[in-house]
């Protein structure tokens, strides 16, 4: 045998994300995930006979900011299909999705490669399209096979989503990693979705091949059922080894839909053919039209995206570019951080204060920056107050643990703390050093009569004085004070 065989995946990925609008695609009903089921619901998004499909331009508005956020292109033209098939979550018999001329064509997002370097992974388009209802089954596992009772929520039917196609330009699951996080983070930061896995805003499908060194080229299996990413991560690494598997045999990976069991940690064939595939223009929508006005009204309101914030606060700021990175993950945090430096902290020292004590009380208490409790212009303050030296390090953090704590304000908590800013010199300084030396005769004494040749008795009248001070007084100047009433 001539060497060994060596693969080389290739993935492509479809990404679902809910856009995040008030109300649904084709109809005026809520978006709103905590009803109870089966309440936001009406003959449009139900496929009632007799009903007409009206496209809410909030959907319109919403994609066309998620595609600009990975380099898509707006089409002025595009076109609405039917997508037939037969399922419970469907009533009406048909999705209503895009096909040809979807709403944004080919973009890209970047990801590092193996060696580290930046590649491109190009977006072969995103399209909006309607969801379907959602399928409850009674079997403890939710199978629909051998459970007493399914109950189907139509509250979902209509709920407005995107569906990003990538080109199969991955070669690892670490790679469809970073893809998937990079496009949560920036269709984040476009306000057009929110793209929570938890609450199944966001959901991944896979498509893996094997390319063989000998030549060969596998078939292409899709991966259905991701809905975090550690599963997108296990059911790719699972799919790799399984058709490498199969192709080291000889074998041939068959062409099929393959469900992700995340309980048991592989993938397994979908018996479910897919029967739809056919798709005809929806006849009760025009297509879609959008002047050019419009389409720069939106791209006018695209905010920053997070590497060109991050590049800025490199370039304007001289922040690191690691710190940076963690500053711009979220739009949020990005912002309270630049709230920070517009009321006067200084950038540096701003965002190492968010990256360690902000995170930290994140972390902590898991929760988000809207919910932390010192404002940015509190937070501006202190840092000023540490940078000017009216508060030791020490005192800054004890300041904002007590504020996170108390949920009150900097003064109050200074005065909580018993802190006397700038510390204590001078005359009050003067004061103490004098009551610890008349309190202590002996070992003044014995300093004077140059018996302390060690600087002993020394070091314990400092530490008196620090004492006494609470630690407020810096121990340089209480040195040169002793000294000093010393002679
Ligand atoms: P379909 O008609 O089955 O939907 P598409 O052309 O829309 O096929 O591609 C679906 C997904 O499959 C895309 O994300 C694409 O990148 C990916 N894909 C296409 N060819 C391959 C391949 N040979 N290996 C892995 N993924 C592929
Ligand atoms: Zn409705
Ligand atoms: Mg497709």
């Amino acid at each position: 045998m001539a060497g060994e065989l060596t693969f080389t995946p290739v993935i492509g990925i479809e990404i679902h994300i809910r856009l995040k609008t008030a109300t649904k695609i084709f109809c005026g009903c809520s978006t709103n995930t905590d009803a109870a089921p089966n309440t936001n619901i009406c003959p449009v998004c139900m496929g009632l006979p007799g009903s007409l499909p009206r496209l809410n331009i909030a959907v319109v508005q919403k994609g066309m900011l998620a595609g600009m956020a990975l380099h898509c292109t707006p089409r002025q033209k595009s076109l609405f299909y039917r997508k037939s098939y037969f399922y419970p979550d469907l009533p009406k018999g048909h999705q209503i999705t895009q096909s040809d001329l979807p709403i944004m064509a080919e973009g890209y997002i970047e990801v590092h490669d193996s060696e580290g370097k930046l590649k491109k992974i190009r977006v072969n388009h995103l399209h909006v399209e309607e969801d379907v209802g959602s399928l409850r089954h009674s079997a403890a596992d939710g199978r629909l096979e051998g459970a007493a009772t399914s109950f189907v929520d139509y509250n979902r039917s209509g709920m407005p989503l995107a569906e990003i196609v990538s080109e199969p330009d991955m070669a690892s699951a670490q790679e469809a990693v970073e893809y998937a996080m990079t496009l949560q983070r920036r269709v984040r930061y476009a306000g057009a979705s929110e793209a929570d896995l938890d609450r199944g805003m966001m959901r991944f499908d896979a498509n893996v091949s094997l390319k063989c060194s000998d030549g060969r080229w596998g078939n292409r299996v899709e991966v259905k059922n991701m809905n975090s990413f550690h599963a997108l991560e296990k059911a790719i690494e699972y799919e790799i080894k399984r058709q490498k598997k199969i192709l080291l045999q000889n074998g041939e990976v068959l062409r099929e839909t393959r469900h992700w069991n995340d309980a048991r940690g592989v993938t397994t064939a979908s018996r479910a053919k897919e029967f739809y595939r056919k798709f005809i223009v929806e006849p009760d929508l025009p297509p879609l039209m959008i002047p050019q006005e419009w389409i720069d009204k939106v791209a006018a309101q695209m905010p920053e995206m997070p590497d060109e914030k991050a590049a800025r606060y490199v370039k304007d700021w001289n922040i690191p570019p690691e710190v940076a990175d963690v500053l711009t993950d979220d739009r949020a945090l990005a912002e309270y951080f630049e709230a920070c430096v517009a009321a006067g902290a200084a950038p540096v020292r701003a965002a190492n204060w968010v990256r360690t004590e902000v995170l930290r009380i994140l972390n902590e208490r898991q929760i988000t920056i809207g919910d932390f409790p010192i404002r940015p212009e509190v937070l501006a303050e202190l840092v000023k107050r540490v940078d000017e030296r009216r508060l030791s390090t020490t005192q800054g953090k004890e300041v904002f643990d007590h504020m996170v704590e108390k949920n009150c304000a900097l003064d109050e908590a200074v005065k909580a703390l018993g802190i006397t800013e700038g510390g204590i010199g001078g005359d009050a300084l003067a004061g103490t050093v004098q009551a610890i030396l008349q309190a202590n005769p002996d070992v003044v004494e014995e300093i004077k009569s140059g018996k302390d040749t060690k600087g002993k008795k020394m070091k314990f009248l400092q530490g008196l004085v620090m004492k006494e001070t609470k630690g407020q007084a810096r121990p340089q100047e209480v040195a040169e004070a002793l000294a000093k009433a010393l002679g």
